[in-house]
């Protein structure tokens, strides 16, 4: 029987996205460029479902019932165009190619541009969850056309990780949309890893716990409005012991973090849309700096405060205040990325449902967090949200924290312990609450030295002033 759905690229990704499909009940045409591939899925799962296994593109093509549904999960960037250019000539109208890749948005609209001038669609699709996510279900953004999603969506939902009965996919918009959110995506993800790194150092530093019990704190925490994935995993990383020298594992690893690059994506997009996303900036220059062991070095000899750890009850204030500091920046980070999302939405045309991203990332993807549903329920009560800081029971919950949050921030700055996404989360936050900001004084600075010119509070219009005459103002 013909394939209702085809896979080339059968890497990890690939291979355990194609075996999702297959276990999920479809006919899975399967192709590699190097056919061992090929032939070892074959070999270890075939016996999982149904597999069309094809050496050469247009056996792989002929294998696919119409409209053809084709995934592509190769390496992102130039191998995803050589597939496409490969591919192309061999489809007809009407058939959809879905990237599944973590491509560039950018490079997305201009596949999906290119493709639809011949009748194809281009499914640009962003795939959160890792090799695991692949297999049992993982987060899905599709971008594309409705057409191409009426055609695809049904079977990405059906593959998709499950919360509450509900997939964990959804159409995200046109083009580059889905790869767009993806992007985001792992932005808030280093941003919510950073705030927790924060966290354990003032536990450790501040607080004086050890690893295994600060394992213990965030076990506590993930039962509570911290609950996720990525607090679940920290405590499995702290409560874990190196097995060679017998001294807690995090205490073996070198302290310099590496990326991959999707948020430095995300902050270079942030500054091309003109969103704010500091927490998510912080975060990779957080890693960044880790890894200037030559700048480090240079300065470890700069003066700071030595204080011993807090003690007894303080210690123990401390730690709850940590809680609520890293809810309250967790909060604002996630806010951050979803006004990026809305920023781009508006400058692209995109009509993107912002309750639906939060409903998608609730399983699958390494963001996973209970605290997703309530980002939900804040846009289904009130879609044009400007911010998610203004949704009420948000701002409640920032409102209860912000005394502990304000403590954590000066403790860490007191006790010389570096805690940049706390930090700039509660600048945001006050940023956003302030009447007035010094903004005022840097727009003067520039009509001062550029003519660059200013409105005023009390009256319409563009003013200049003369600073180099007699200061008179001018209307502009
Ligand atoms: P890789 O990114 O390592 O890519 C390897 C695959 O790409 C192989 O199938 C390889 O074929 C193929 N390939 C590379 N260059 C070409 C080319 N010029 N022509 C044809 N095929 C080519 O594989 P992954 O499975 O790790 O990831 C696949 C995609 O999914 C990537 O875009 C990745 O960014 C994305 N992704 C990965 C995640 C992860 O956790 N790994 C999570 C989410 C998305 P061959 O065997 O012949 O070399």
């Amino acid at each position: 029987s013909p394939a209702s759905i085809g896979v080339t690229g059968l890497a990890v990704m690939g291979r355990n996205l194609a075996r999702n499909f297959a276990r999920n009940g479809y006919t899975v045409a399967v192709h590699n460029r190097t056919p061992a591939r090929t032939r070892s899925l074959i070999e270890e799962f075939g016996h999982e479902g149904s597999f069309v296994p094809a050496e050469k593109p247009e056996e792989f093509v002929a294998a696919l019932e119409r409209p053809r549904r084709l995934v592509v999960m190769v390496k992102a960037g130039e191998p995803t165009d050589a597939v496409i250019d490969e591919f192309v000539p061999l489809l007809d109208a009407g058939d959809i190619v879905i990237d599944g890749g973590n491509a560039h948005f950018e490079d997305t609209r201009r596949r999906e541009a290119a493709l639809r001038e011949r009748g194809i669609h281009f499914v640009g699709t962003g795939v959160s969850g890792g090799e695991e996510g692949a297999l049992h279900g993982p987060s899905v953004m599709p971008g594309g056309s409705a057409e191409a999603y009426a055609a695809v969506g049904p079977m990405l939902e059906k593959i998709s990780a499950h919360v509450d009965g509900e997939p964990c996919c959804t159409h995200i918009g046109p083009d580059g949309a889905g790869h767009f959110v993806k992007m985001v995506h792992n932005g808030i993800e280093y941003a919510d890893m950073q705030l927790i790194a924060e966290a354990y150092d003032l536990l450790r530093r501040a607080a004086g716990r050890g690893p295994a019990q600060i394992a213990d704190i965030f076990r506590r925490w993930n039962t509570g409005m911290l609950n996720s994935y990525l607090i679940e995993i920290t405590a499995e990383v702290l409560a874990h012991t190196d097995r060679e020298t017998g001294t807690p594992f995090v205490d073996v690893v070198a302290d310099a973090a590496e990326q991959k690059g999707t948020g430095r994506w995300t902050v270079q997009t942030a500054l091309d849309v003109g969103a704010p996303v500091p927490g998510i900036a912080e975060a990779v220059f957080a890693r960044s700096l880790s890894g200037h062991t030559d700048l480090r070095a240079a300065a470890r000899r700069l003066p700071g405060p030595q204080k011993p750890a807090l003690t007894g009850q303080d210690a123990d204030r401390l730690v709850d205040r940590v809680e609520q500091a890293l809810y309250a920046s967790k909060i604002v980070s996630y806010a951050q990325g979803w006004n990026m999302i809305q920023t781009a939405a508006d400058q692209f045309g995109w009509d993107i449902d912002l309750g639906a991203v939060a409903r998608i990332w609730r399983g699958g993807c390494i963001i996973r967090a209970g605290f997703l549903d309530e980002i939900r329920s804040a846009y289904a009560a009130e879609p044009g949200l400007p911010t998610l800081l203004a949704d009420e029971e948000f701002a409640r919950r920032l409102g209860e924290a912000q005394d502990a949050w304000r403590a954590v921030v000066a403790t860490a700055a007191e006790r010389s312990i570096p805690t940049p996404g706390f930090a700039t989360s509660l600048a945001y936050y006050d940023g956003l609450r302030a009447d007035r900001l010094p903004a005022a004084l840097v727009q003067a600075q520039r009509d001062y030295f550029g003519a660059h010119t200013y409105r005023r509070v009390d009256r319409e219009g563009t003013f200049h002033t003369e600073w180099s005459g007699d200061r008179s103002e001018t209307r502009r």
